[in-house]
């Protein structure tokens, strides 16, 4: 069945809203788009949504008790609380390199959890 849904392309500060036609969860048409890549961001978002996770995870020893983390590449949204809930379970023993691998290939999707900044020990 055919049906409209409306997007906002976050792809650039245009922030062009799309109408998008989906049929049987494919993306038959879209209107509204000032590019191509508003194309490829209605086609990814109806299809495969995914958006970059940022979080904090627990430290040992550290300066702070949190570390921000975040993944290295956009995580599908339909796995992100499942992440949320893994991330819960870890601490990580300081120092901490900013860029560290914190989660390596996160739910086996491949797509690495990272340190977002440096976390020496507590003296
Ligand atoms: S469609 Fe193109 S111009 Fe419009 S927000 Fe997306 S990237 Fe920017």
């Amino acid at each position: 069945m055919k049906h409209k849904v409306e997007l906002i392309c976050v792809t650039c500060p245009m922030g062009c809203p799309l109408q998008v036609t989906v049929e049987d969860g494919q993306v038959i048409a879209v209107e509204g788009q000032g590019c191509k890549r508003g194309l490829a961001y209605a086609q990814d978002e109806i299809t495969d949504p995914r958006r970059v996770v940022t979080t904090t995870v627990r430290v040992r020893g550290g300066l702070h008790p949190l570390l921000p983390v975040y993944t290295a590449r956009p995580f599908p949204k339909h796995n992100i609380f499942a992440l949320l809930q893994e991330l819960r379970q870890i601490t990580v023993a300081a120092p901490v390199q900013a860029g560290q691998v914190i989660l390596a290939d996160a739910l086996g999707t491949g797509i690495d959890v990272l340190a977002s900044r440096d976390m020496p020990r507590r003296s």
